[in-house]
């Protein structure tokens, strides 16, 4: 069956120093109700906080986002080849940030998808919607329409090393989270997506991770969603405390 994820998304937050106590206090908590722990970490710290993590335990390491472009004169830019030496595993792509303030549009996400897989990077996949759109009841839409653009290009194989985290944007940061009930129905909704595209073995293989305001107080029921695989978690996982009293809220 499928994993159990959680994921903390430190976005531009710590130093190095910062974040590699941060990643080596984690790797000493040991959850043990979840089956992976993921931490996606600024570029400057991924080589200090692989060497940290050392490529043992339960802890794997993502960046935050990735060139569209294989290699070249793009200044500034990193690039998935760049990524994969470092000895990070996911990249995540599509995070609404990334989308509304760096416009990133499926033109682009989808060629990012594409370069990190060719350099074997798996993609952590964000998508969800403004509170327009929920307000005018049109999230499912919206959804099916980020997947169709942004994923669905991809081989069922490729969707293997594909994890999906629904991120409600008008939950994300502001203390608003999505209801248990609000996540389960929209999860199952994308799974079925998965399924109506690809197969129901993909469907029922691929994690789907809430993202928006989790906390240690609601992770518990969230999690216990039998479509909810787990959570991305911005502002909670910048302490061991809390990111590690989400980690053990799965199950009973
Ligand atoms: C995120 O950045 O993906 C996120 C969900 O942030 P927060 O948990 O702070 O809402």
């Amino acid at each position: 069956m499928r994993d159990n994820i959680a994921a903390g998304n430190w976005k531009m937050n710590t130093t190095i120093a910062e974040g590699t106590a941060l990643a080596a206090g984690l790797r000493k908590t040991h959850p043990k109700s979840c089956d992976k722990v993921i931490l996606c970490v600024p570029y400057t710290h991924l080589s200090a906080v692989a060497t940290e993590l050392d490529g043992q335990g339960m802890i794997s390491l993502a960046a935050q986002n990735l060139s569209s472009e294989e290699s070249g004169a793009y200044t500034g830019e990193i690039s998935a080849r760049m990524l994969a030496d470092t000895g990070a595993e996911y990249v995540l792509v599509g995070h609404s940030e990334r989308r509304t303030l760096f416009n990133e549009d499926s033109s682009i996400l989808s060629k990012k998808i594409d370069q990190a897989l060719s350099h074997g990077l798996k993609v952590i996949y964000c998508l969800g919607e403004p509170l327009d759109i929920r307000e005018a009841n049109q999230h499912n839409a919206h959804v099916k329409a980020q997947l169709q653009d942004d994923l669905f290009h991809l081989s069922a194989d490729q969707m293997q090393q594909v994890i999906v985290a629904y991120e409600p944007i008008w939950a994300i940061g502001t203390g608003k989270t999505a209801t248990p009930d609000q996540a389960q129905e929209i999860h199952a909704y994308i799974r079925s997506i998965i399924q109506d595209k690809y197969d129901p073995n993909t469907a029922s293989q691929t994690s789907i991770l809430y993202g928006g305001s989790v906390k240690p107080a609601n992770a518990k029921e969230l999690f216990a969603k039998p479509d909810v695989d787990g959570g991305l978690v911005g502002g909670a996982s910048l302490k061991v405390d809390s990111f590690s009293a989400i980690c053990e809220s799965f199950g009973s």
